[in-house]
């Protein structure tokens, strides 16, 4: 059988429900995997209860599902892969590519970011042992390019040796997404240009674990009325379940796609089956900017 040679994914944090533009995300990588004849998966980022809100990783999956965006596949929770980040964590410690660090958040401040050759674990330093320890992954050093889908060729320095595990105890977000895209088979990363930043360093830690990295394409970011970035944390508006076609709608609209008028009153399959016929990845609109 044929191997499939693009499998996407869209992986929210259920930090609240989804706004604008995580709706505009996950329909930007559905569409992309659907018109190249791949898969799309669903990953539920939940590794950081602290900040989850009660229901909304159920209310996205719901949301999700009235919007038509069904995955190939059932939805995976990284709450329930702690084993799998702990195998990669003990694999890295055996090649002692991990070091315990206690640096304060002011030191970290003052400092200008983290820097190792004064972090008393880095330099094999005795530790405080009454004070609980983040992991960091040694891999500051160096650049990592990459040609991004809509954002063109990029360059970044990797300053900082990478928190894998937090002092608080829990997984590292870039512990997680590149362990859980390595296991899950993904070749193309479509998400919010709000990653960019992160996308080098994860890049080196694809590299480290000895897995190619995918193609990434980050999507221009929806500004709120105030030129913010819409986000949980500065309160966007939830997405309204009892208009889908609507929905889909504006957001093909911010990706740069006009649907008819009449596609409106159509069902979200419909529309985004229209979609999925027209998708050109150069006829999306790359700047981060209000909706119209
Ligand atoms: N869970 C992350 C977020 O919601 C996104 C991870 C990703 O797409 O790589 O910000």
């Amino acid at each position: 059988h044929n191997p499939t040679t693009y499998i996407g994914r869209f992986a929210p944090s259920p930090t609240g429900p989804l706004h604008f533009g995580s709706l505009v995300c996950a329909l930007g990588s559905y569409l992309d995997a659907v018109a190249h004849g791949g898969h799309w998966l669903v990953r539920m980022e939940d590794l950081d209860p602290p900040r989850e809100e009660p229901g909304a990783a159920a209310r996205i999956v719901k949301t999700l599902e009235l919007h038509g965006l069904h995955p190939h596949s059932p939805v995976v929770w990284q709450s329930r892969r702690h084993d799998l980040y702990e195998k990669t964590l003990s694999a890295l410690a055996a090649r002692e590519l991990l070091f315990p660090c206690q640096c304060s958040r002011a030191q970290i401040r003052q400092q200008g970011g983290h820097d190792s050759a004064t972090c008393a674990g880095a330099t094999g330093k005795k530790l405080d042992r009454h004070k609980a320890s983040a992991l960091r992954l040694r891999c500051a050093g160096g650049e990592e390019t990459f040609d991004d889908i809509w954002q063109g060729r990029q360059r970044q320095q990797i300053r900082e040796d990478t928190i894998l595990k937090r002092r608080d105890g829990l997984y590292a977000y870039q512990l997680a997404v590149v362990v859980d895209d390595i296991d899950q088979g993904i070749t193309h990363v479509v998400r919010g240009a709000d990653l960019l930043s992160t996308t080098g360093a994860q890049q080196r830690l694809f590299r480290l674990l000895g897995a190619e990295p995918p193609i990434f394409g980050h999507l221009p970011l929806v500004m709120g009325p105030a030129g913010q970035k819409l986000s949980k944390q500065n309160h966007a508006p939830a997405i309204d379940d009892r208009r889908p076609a609507e929905n889909l709608c504006r957001a093909l609209g911010f990706l740069g796609y006009h649907p008819p008028a009449a596609l409106a009153g159509e069902s979200p399959a419909a529309i985004l089956h229209w979609a999925v016929a027209r998708w050109q990845r150069r006829q999306v609109d790359r700047r981060d900017r209000q909706l119209q």
